[in-house]
């Protein structure tokens, strides 16, 4: 499989393939070598995964998958409806309840997890060429999020077991015991802007605990989720244990939320999407995890190493496209080193090479779809009706061999006010609000001054400072000195409208069970309650 394959079809099939939905993966590499996967490796692509097999949907209406970087479809998957979403709940249900996986030792599920990540290190050049294909995002930038499926996969093999019970003093003749149980069928719901990494965040822990799962990817970027599930049948995961719906939030995923069958909801994507998920969840009051979006401060202080605080503020907010629900995007600069901070910023953004996230050395690939690349030309107009000043960008760009994709110039408003709507809405763009700060208060101040609480930086050469600083920030994670590093061992949630519950580490394990204490008379004689 993979490259041997992908050039035998190239082979046969040309230049005239490129951007046909049948072929649908073709990628010139501009240095000569022409290569390109088609719908002959990813077979499954207009069916949806359900009790062990791939099946037609109910529906025959497809969705069509739009390569961002030039707006050609490229596939059309299946646009799965309640009818189906009822089919693979019907199908976990069975699984749950019935079937084999929750009473599989732990390192049975274990070598499961482990097979997971082997098989999608195998295949990683090709998922993450797909991921690119379909997001938009740089090839570096899918490869990363490739390495972080691989890490999570393994990271949950090996906690497999691990977490254990706990017991606690009882009044004798009792002793009592604290256990963890998988919940029982989870709908694990992703959004578009790190595809198959998003899924990885849920279905690893998820699975790790015993439970059964049902994915649905983004409509938008389903792609790399179907050749996931395609690679990973040559391992035996009991039928019904892993789920794949494809389909809109509305006709996919609400009847997976308002199920009475299914017992918790793990979403990822916008707040409002978050909100309607937790009333649709009251039907049997399900457990909900929400990871919501952010707008969340990356604050240089004067005292900061400036080299290394230029670096991330730039890293921070335009790494893939700026579509990230932690990206720095309000940098709050210190007065006294505003203007030059502002000037630096600029020469960096200047540099950066927008294009097509299929061609190695493009930095920064387009929005990833149509709905998102208006919504940030909008609020661009809204910043500038707002007064803020555009110090570099704020205008579509053309990109020369790839003219209707949806680029957008990395764009820069410096003045802006904390109230303005460009600093306190998400704008999931490449798009950068400088506020200049008086002092540590005010740093503060601004700092926790939005509706958001996903994660804020602290850039400082003052250790109590940083530290200080990072006890008053109200966010899940506090970077010091850094930028967006994820660690899987480690928490991920947000503070206020940022969500509710926590990913990864054993945090993101724990979400995935339920906690029972069993209580034992070590006395075994009746109580005579009634009788005196
Ligand atoms: P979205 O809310 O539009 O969609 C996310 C998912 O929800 C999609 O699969 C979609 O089909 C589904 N959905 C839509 N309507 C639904 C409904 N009524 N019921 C159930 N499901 C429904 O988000 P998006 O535009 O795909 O992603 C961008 C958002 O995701 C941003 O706000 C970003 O901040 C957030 N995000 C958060 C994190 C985090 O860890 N906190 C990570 C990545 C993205």
């Amino acid at each position: 499989m993979g490259f041997q394959r992908i050039a035998e079809v190239c082979e046969k099939g040309g230049d005239g393939v490129r951007d046909s939905p049948v072929f649908f993966f073709a990628k010139n590499r501009r240095d000569g070598e022409f290569s390109l996967i088609t719908a002959d490796l990813i077979k499954q692509v207009d069916k949806l995964f359900i009790n062990g097999e791939w099946v037609e949907a109910a529906s025959d209406k497809k969705i069509e998958v739009i390569n961002p970087a030039n707006r050609k479809v490229i596939a059309k998957v299946a646009a799965g409806n309640q009818e189906d979403a009822e089919r693979a709940i019907a199908a976990a249900r069975k699984a749950f309840d019935e079937g084999p996986w929750k009473e599989y030792h732990p390192s049975e599920r274990a070598q499961i997890l482990f097979d997971i990540a082997r098989i999608v290190q195998h295949n990683k050049e090709e998922l993450a060429q797909l991921e690119t294909l379909d997001n938009g995002k740089t090839l570096r930038e899918s490869r990363g999020d490739m390495d972080g499926v691989i890490r999570t996969f393994r990271y949950y093999a090996g906690l497999c077991g691990k977490p254990y019970g706990e017991t606690f003093e009882a009044d004798y003749p009792l002793s009592a015991k604290v256990v963890r149980e998988p919940i029982g069928v989870c709908a694990l719901i992703i959004p578009w802007n790190y595809p198959l990494l998003m899924a990885a965040w849920k279905l690893a822990p998820a699975l790790a605990a015993g439970n059964t799962c049902i994915l649905k990817p983004s409509e938008v970027t389903p792609l790399s989720a179907l050749r996931f599930f395609e690679l990973i049948q040559e391992i035996d995961i009991p039928a019904g244990v892993m789920n794949l719906v494809i389909g809109t939030g509305m006709d996919a995923a609400q009847p997976l939320t308002e199920s009475k069958q299914v017992d918790k909801v793990a979403f990822t994507g916008g707040t409002e999407t978050g909100k309607k998920i937790m009333m649709n969840s009251l039907s049997n009051l399900k457990k909900v995890s929400l990871e919501l979006g952010g707008k969340s401060p990356n604050i240089i202080f004067a005292d900061a190493d400036f080299e290394t605080a230029m670096d991330y503020a730039v890293f921070g907010i335009f790494n893939n496209t700026g579509q990230v629900c932690s990206a720095g995007s309000r940098l709050l600069v210190e007065k006294s080193v505003y203007d030059r901070a502002v000037e630096d910023i600029i020469s960096r953004v200047k540099q950066i090479r927008v294009g097509d996230g299929s061609i190695e050395t493009t930095q920064m690939g387009p929005v990833t779809g149509e709905k998102q690349y208006e919504k940030v030309l909008d609020y661009i107009n809204i910043g500038r009706s707002e007064g803020a000043r555009i110090a570099f960008g704020g205008n579509p760009l053309l990109v020369e061999g790839s003219e209707d994709g949806y680029f957008i110039e990395p764009t820069v408003f410096v003045d802006v006010l904390n109230d303005m709507r460009i600093a306190q809405e998400e704008i999931f763009g490449p798009v950068l609000c400088v506020i200049p700060f008086e002092n540590e208060r005010e740093a503060v101040q601004l700092a926790n001054a939005t509706p958001y609480g996903l994660a804020g930086a602290v850039f400082t050469s003052d250790s109590a400072k940083a530290e200080r600083m990072a006890r008053k920030i109200k966010a899940g994670t506090v970077w010091l000195n850094t930028y967006e590093e994820n660690l899987i061992e480690g928490p991920w949630g947000g503070y206020k409208q940022s969500g509710t519950g926590r990913e990864l580490g054993v945090y993101g394990y724990e979400a995935y069970t339920e906690i029972k204490q069993i209580i034992n008379n070590l006395d075994v004689q009746p109580t005579n309650w009634f009788n005196s």
